[in-house]
């Protein structure tokens, strides 16, 4: 289970599938097209045929800048930032975003790494491992946040995160 902080995207209208096999990608311009090329592929590779192909719609951001992390780290990194994180997911201006990371990085909180744990919630629950971070990891999160918080705000679309 992970969250995954990226910007807030409008689809273009175009669609693109990924080969199961190899890295191609089939690209087109509407829904139509791409549902026409996948099935084209599919006569020509066992892979998809057998294992699905799938359209996905292209957005107009890039998401080369999304930042993905575990629930429990999305967590706590959610927290540095103040905001709520009971359900995982949420949003806010770029500007916000970018404002509160900013704050996160001046306040200089403890960040020499937290230890693995093993948490046993109840007699009966599963046994969890809480796999803890590395020394500097809040850090890192925080300069990979800034990066995609400043393109939001360049590009005026908010941040989201599920
Ligand atoms: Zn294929």
């Amino acid at each position: 289970m992970s969250v995954t902080f990226s910007i807030e995207g409008n689809a273009t209208g175009a669609f693109e599938a990924e080969c199961y096999d190899s890295a191609m990608v089939l690209k087109a311009d509407d829904y139509d097209s791409i549902l026409l090329a996948i099935t084209r592929h599919k006569m020509v590779c066992e892979d998809c045929e057998y294992g699905g192909m799938y359209s996905r719609a292209i957005l107009d951001v890039p998401a080369d800048l999304d930042v993905n992390m575990s629930n429990v780290n999305a967590a706590m990194v959610g927290a540095r930032l103040g905001f709520d994180m009971s359900d995982l997911s949420g949003s806010a201006t770029g500007e916000d975003f970018l404002g509160r990371v900013l704050l996160a990085i001046a306040a200089d909180l403890d960040d020499s790494g937290i230890r693995a744990t093993e948490v046993t919630p109840g007699a009966r629950g599963a046994r969890m491992i809480d796999c803890g971070v590395a020394a500097g990891y809040f850090g890192e999160r925080f300069g990979q946040l800034h990066a995609l918080a400043s393109e939001a705000v360049r590009l005026g679309r908010e941040v989201h995160w599920a």
